[in-house]
């Protein structure tokens, strides 16, 4: 049977489902292939089946890439949003699945290959190609980058250059507050985190340079904090602000791109006292975010951003007339076949 997707409902909210290869340790025998896609809708790349103990389960999304699709053909299919943001719109690109379902690898790509470089560089070297290209009609922009991790409920900034007391909202250093991250959203629908470092920046490169601090700000987590870069929402933010010198037109554009926490399910973690309790944090933010892109898509009046911080965070970009794209990311491992069924279900808002 075919599941009720999001995509019928629609509005500015799209899902891509990508299937990452198969890593060389994994079972490549054929009795384990658990993904087919459907003939009569591989024209249009929009359908993917799963079994699951003898039992076929079909979603259907916007896109479905599988497998081998590359880097640069999954941007082809983003760059046009990523523009947008220029041209004033509030975009969220997300990449929702299990740990090791490939998101990172879609937002960041691969260190050491450039080729296989994800989505945030690409975006990053197409945003500041564009304002090159457009200083001739007069167009001047002015962009800023943030950088966050969501652990537990917590803000977290990455490019505090003081880490120890970027580290969370309540802890106190030395008798000094610990910092309150608040997050703030005036008239105009912009938003403000109390105390987060906002950095200038006017190259791709030198947001490359931050990525990478933020990134090693993450890693010292991780061995503090039990692989918390799995367990924790990161959230990059871009804001553009653009102004015609000819014309006086003036544009305000956020690009947020959000490595989501890892969507494993309790049963299989195995997880008890404070590790049950993140993953009960994690499963409430990514249904809260569900809840919210659910209430939208279907133009419900109510919408319960303030259920969670990341939603809560995002609230100015996922609303109105801001645009969201959601990817699942998915492991053909036959060994991970229940999450992804979880995975397609919470894209399709079937669970
Ligand atoms: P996640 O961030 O969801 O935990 P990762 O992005 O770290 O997962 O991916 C897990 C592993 O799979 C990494 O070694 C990554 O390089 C590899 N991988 C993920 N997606 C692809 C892909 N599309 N092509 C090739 N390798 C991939
Ligand atoms: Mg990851």
């Amino acid at each position: 049977k075919l599941h009720n997707t999001i995509l019928e409902l629609k509005g500015n909210i799209r899902v891509f489902c990508r299937v990452r290869p198969l890593l060389s340790d994994e079972s490549r025998s054929t009795e384990g292939k658990i993904f087919s896609y459907p003939t009569s809708m591989e024209a249009s790349g929009r359908g993917i089946d799963l079994s699951q103990n003898g039992q076929k389960h079909s979603f259907t999304f916007d896109k479905v890439f599988i497998q081998d699709v590359s880097q640069e053909e999954i941007f082809v299919e983003v760059s046009q949003l990523v523009q947008s943001a220029l041209d004033g719109y509030k975009v969220c690109i997300f990449a929702y699945g299990q740990t090791g379902s490939g998101k990172t690898y879609t937002m960041m790509g691969k260190p050491g290959h450039p080729d296989e470089k994800g989505l945030i560089p690409r975006s990053l070297e197409q945003i500041f190609q564009t304002k090159q290209s457009q200083q001739p009609q007069g167009w001047k922009y002015e962009m800023q980058v943030s950088m966050l991790e969501i652990y537990n409920e917590t803000i977290r900034d990455l490019l505090s250059t003081n880490r120890s007391s970027s580290y969370d909202a309540t802890r106190l250093e030395n008798g000094t507050p610990g910092k309150q991250y608040t997050i703030k959203h005036d008239a105009n629908g912009n938003t403000q985190v109390s105390d987060l470092t906002v950095v200038d920046v006017h190259s791709a490169k030198e947001v490359a340079f931050l990525l990478n601090q933020a990134a090693n700000s993450r890693s010292v987590g991780k061995t503090q904090m039990n692989e918390q870069s799995s367990r924790s929402h990161f959230v990059f933010t871009l804001r553009i602000y653009g102004v015609n010198e000819s014309t006086d037109q003036q544009v305000q554009g956020v690009l947020n791109l959000i490595d989501l926490a890892g969507s494993e399910r309790l049963s299989k973690s195995g997880s008890t006292g404070d590790r049950l309790k993140e993953t009960q944090a994690i499963n409430k933010s990514l249904s809260s975010l569900s809840d919210v892109i659910f209430a939208l898509a279907k133009k419900e009046d109510h919408v319960p951003f303030r259920n969670s911080k990341l939603t809560y965070l995002l609230q100015p970009c996922l609303g109105g007339d801001s645009k969201t794209l959601m990817f699942v990311n998915i492991s053909p491992d036959p060994s991970s076949v229940g999450e992804s069924l979880c995975s397609l279900r919470f894209a399709s808002r079937v669970n």
